[in-house]
């Protein structure tokens, strides 16, 4: 089954997306990464939920890749019991670590490590930005601050700090949690948040060890201040729009969003753009003509991937949502200006062998009009580079290894197939234009470009390009 288009689509499951009819439709209508956002719902909601994936995907004969978003270490206020508060500009409010009914005048913060790192001055930001706490006095279990935004304040409401490298680990106690349920289910990538430095992934690499690949959510300005180092150890990136939009203003969010996504092409690492993207279309079965030029953006600038959270979780129209995002990336792609743009920048080749044959694999592809790229793979290695030249022509990815297969459904242009392990090239190349055929990549008498590292089985050793015909 293939869809036509490099775009890839994330959707975030939820309880408006729970059922075997509705995770299907979603399926159908374009999505090619299932998200489980771990921030709500049970362990037995999200099996419940994967367990339909996998049926899915067996029904499809299309890996289908999911990914464990894990919650990190997201702050949060206690709570007020006589209801909700509000905040005026020019008070004061005193945040404590102490266990206390939060009032108009106190709430208590459950986290020593802020205090540890708050200085007067620092600025805290209470639910999603709405509210702007100024620290005028503190001490290790307290901090005195100015309300400057004021608003209501209610249970369990987050908190941000966004100028402050904060002394926490990457994983709390139910990330760690969460993190072995994931593993054990089955997810294909682990998406890690509030990532602060590059040993915040190297820690979760080591708990993870080579179970799943690795998502590093960009959502805090220490981070970007270590963008290239981050993005190194990653196996992939998103620019987590929402929380680094309430922990920078607005206007710093559209040129970072671009500096990232062309950082990650760079480096050859997938990248999804994320977070409100259709985001109106929660409550209406159309978006603003402004979102959908919000996702035409990403695909313009050659993002691996776009993604739907609240739209798909809990929105009214989750179906819609995706089919529009369906609509606006194949129309983008079909424009000349998007082919032009997306395939004229392709970044410099490492000094490698297989970087060498990725590079020319694109080129005999192109100038011989051959109907796609096949990359026989084992670890995915090659593929990723493949799509990193952003050829003109699909990628059609044989592997044997099926978790290979799933996580490489993020990657732009991939098309990945599963099949058992061949001994000798020349069978390699027969069953690959037999995939190609059946996989509508091409018909009889088609040509196709073949990359595979001979001896065969072993990994990241891509040395043969070859060109064939499908018989
Ligand atoms: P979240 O991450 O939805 O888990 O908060 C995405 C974002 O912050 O944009
Ligand atoms: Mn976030």
């Amino acid at each position: 089954m293939r869809r036509y288009r490099c775009t890839k689509i994330v959707a975030t499951l939820g309880p408006a997306s729970s059922t075997e009819a509705s995770i299907r439709a979603l399926f159908e209508a374009g999505v090619d990464v299932f998200r489980f956002n771990f921030s709500h719902g049970s362990h037995a909601d999200h099996q419940a939920r994967f367990d339909i994936v996998r049926r899915l995907e067996a029904e499809a004969g299309r890996p289908i890749s999911v990914m464990a978003d894990l919650q990190g270490p997201k702050l949060r206020v206690g709570t007020f019991p006589d209801g909700p508060i509000k905040l005026a500009a020019g008070g004061r409010f005193r945040l404590e670590l102490k266990q206390a009914p939060g009032t108009a005048e106190r709430a208590t913060l459950p986290h020593p490590e802020i205090f540890a790192a708050l200085e007067p001055g620092t600025d805290l930001l209470l639910d999603d930005g709405k509210v702007r706490l100024r620290v005028v006095k503190c001490g290790k279990d307290f901090a005195d601050t100015e309300v400057i935004t004021g608003g209501p304040l209610s249970d369990r409401k987050g908190v941000n700090v966004p100028n402050a490298v904060l002394p926490l680990s990457a994983l709390t106690d139910k990330d760690r949690t969460d993190l072995r349920f994931a593993l054990d289910m089955g997810a294909d990538w682990i998406a890690l948040s509030f990532v602060q430095r590059p040993e915040d992934v190297a820690e979760a690499r080591r708990l993870i060890a080579g179970r799943a690949a690795v998502l590093v959510k960009l959502e805090k300005p220490a981070a970007i201040d270590q963008l290239e180092p981050i993005v190194e150890i990653a196996d992939a990136v998103m620019v987590a729009r929402g929380d680094l939009g309430v922990e920078l203003p607005p206007e710093r969010v559209p040129p970072l969003q671009k500096r990232i996504v062309r950082t990650c092409r760079a480096m050859g690492k997938p990248v999804i753009v994320a977070t409100q993207m259709l985001d109106s279309m929660v409550a209406a079965p159309a978006p603003t003509r402004a979102e959908a030029s919000d996702v035409a953006t990403a695909v313009y600038d050659s993002a691996d991937a776009v993604m739907l959270s609240a739209e798909t979780a809990s929105g009214q129209y989750p179906v819609e949502a995706v089919a529009m995002m369906n609509k606006i990336i194949t129309n983008v792609e079909s424009d000349s200006y998007y082919l032009a743009h997306a395939h004229a920048e392709h970044p410099a080749p490492e000094g490698t062998v297989s970087d060498a044959i990725t590079l020319a694999a694109r080129e005999v592809a192109e100038s011989i009009r051959a109907r796609c790229i096949i990359t026989y793979t084992t670890s995915g290695s090659t593929t990723i580079r493949a799509s990193r030249e952003r050829p003109k022509v699909p990628i059609l990815c044989i592997t044997s290894s099926l978790a290979t297969a799933r996580r490489l459904a993020m990657a732009w242009g991939v098309h990945a197939v599963h099949m058992p392990e061949e001994q000798r090239f020349s069978a390699v190349v027969q069953r690959a234009t037999e995939i190609a055929k059946r996989e509508e990549y091409g018909s009889s008498g088609d040509k196709v470009v073949i990359t595979a590292g001979v001896p065969m089985g072993t990994p990241g050793s891509t040395n043969v390009l070859r060109v064939e015909r499908i018989p």
